[in-house]
């Protein structure tokens, strides 16, 4: 049995994290403050007496005695990451000194959840590993795509400089059961609107594409990384779904799926939104042996009832 803290453990990807944590008999520490993450998300959790809540902000130090550290504190959707960006700098920066610090002082092995972000509006498609991407500095995602980049070069110099066991993951777009309902990320929104018969968002043309991977799939990926691979090894390792849709399609499909009379409705494009996102896997299946299972249709049958139920317990 492992004490392992899980930072961001409120939020969608985090409390999947915790329950698949806690079944397999670990210790869980599950700091958050509750910016984008809820209680809710982890109430069915709290009688479990391994499992510790922390309201916690990770741009504070935090004196811990803990194994294993998974960083995923940050806001993920755009409209949240963007709501704040100085303090989206500095949950991905000095959030990532104070974890890597805990992690040095405590020889815990740390995980960081990166993203396909880093690759930023990609001129290589599929996105491999060895791409050093093509991001604006000085544009509304910078925040966040600069953030991550930075926490990046700050796991490899501790590697380096203090041999902290580092873990790095770029985890592309990631959905399911849990998504906030205003997360404002496009399956959601789409799934949200589609079952209330509102008219679907789309950006643009709705020909910019993306890989959507099931939450689970990608939790899976996670424990095989912290676990399975040798101490040295940092990555970074992409996990994601290579299935690429463009935005039109989805809409059409969740549409479908759902049998709404939503019609869509065409929105501005954001700016510096990215034209084409899909992994190249390979080395996640070199690694990991690891590949995502669940197909969009299957998954986002499972999120629409998700949603579905969200939508009728709020009424
Ligand atoms: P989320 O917004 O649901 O979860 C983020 C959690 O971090 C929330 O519980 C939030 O309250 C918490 N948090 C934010 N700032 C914090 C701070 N300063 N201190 C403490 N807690 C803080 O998003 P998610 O989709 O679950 O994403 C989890 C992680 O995965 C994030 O780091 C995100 O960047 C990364 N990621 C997600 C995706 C995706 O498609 N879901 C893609 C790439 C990367
Ligand atoms: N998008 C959309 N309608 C919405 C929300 C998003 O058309 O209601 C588009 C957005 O412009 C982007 C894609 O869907 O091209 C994915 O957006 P999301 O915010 O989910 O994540 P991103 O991959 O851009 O970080």
């Amino acid at each position: 049995m492992k004490r392992i803290l899980v930072t961001g453990g409120a939020g969608f990807i985090g409390s999947h994290l915790i329950e698949r944590l806690l079944d397999q008999g670990h210790e869980v520490l599950c700091l958050d403050n509750f910016f984008t993450g809820s209680k809710q998300n982890i109430v069915h959790l709290l009688d479990n007496k391994y499992l510790e809540v922390i309201r916690h902000d990770v741009i504070e130090p935090i004196l811990l005695e803990v194994d294993e550290i998974y960083n995923l504190a940050c806001p993920a959707s755009p409209v949240h990451y963007q709501y704040n960006p100085v303090k989206t700098v500095k949950t991905n920066v000095m959030g990532m000194i104070n974890m890597l610090g805990l992690a040095k002082r405590t020889k815990a092995k740390i995980f960081q959840a990166s993203t396909s972000e880093v690759y930023g509006d990609p001129e290589q498609h599929p996105q491999t590993e060895g791409y050093w991407g093509h991001v604006n500095p000085i544009g509304i995602r910078s925040c966040y795509d600069e953030g991550k980049r930075i926490a990046e070069t700050l796991c490899m110099d501790y590697h380096r400089q203090n041999g902290v066991r580092v873990k790095i993951i770029r985890i592309f777009n990631t959905y399911g059961p849990r998504m906030a309902i205003n997360d404002g990320r496009v399956v959601s929104n789409f799934i949200v609107q589609a079952l209330q018969n509102q008219p679907i968002t789309v950006y643009g043309e709705g020909q910019q594409t993306r890989s959507f991977c099931y939450v689970d799939d990608l939790v899976e990926g996670f424990i095989r990384m912290m676990d399975k691979t040798p101490d040295n090894y940092a990555g970074p390792v992409n996990l994601g779904n290579p299935g690429e849709f463009t935005i039109m399609e989805l809409a059409q499909k969740v549409i479908e799926l759902t049998g709404s009379r939503s019609k869509i409705e065409r929105l501005p494009l954001p700016p510096d939104d990215p034209t084409q996102r899909r992994p190249d896997i390979s080395l996640a299946k070199e690694k990991l042996n690891w590949e995502p299972t669940v197909m969009l249709n299957e998954g986002l049958i499972k999120t629409i009832a998700y949603f579905d139920d969200q939508l009728k317990r709020t009424k």
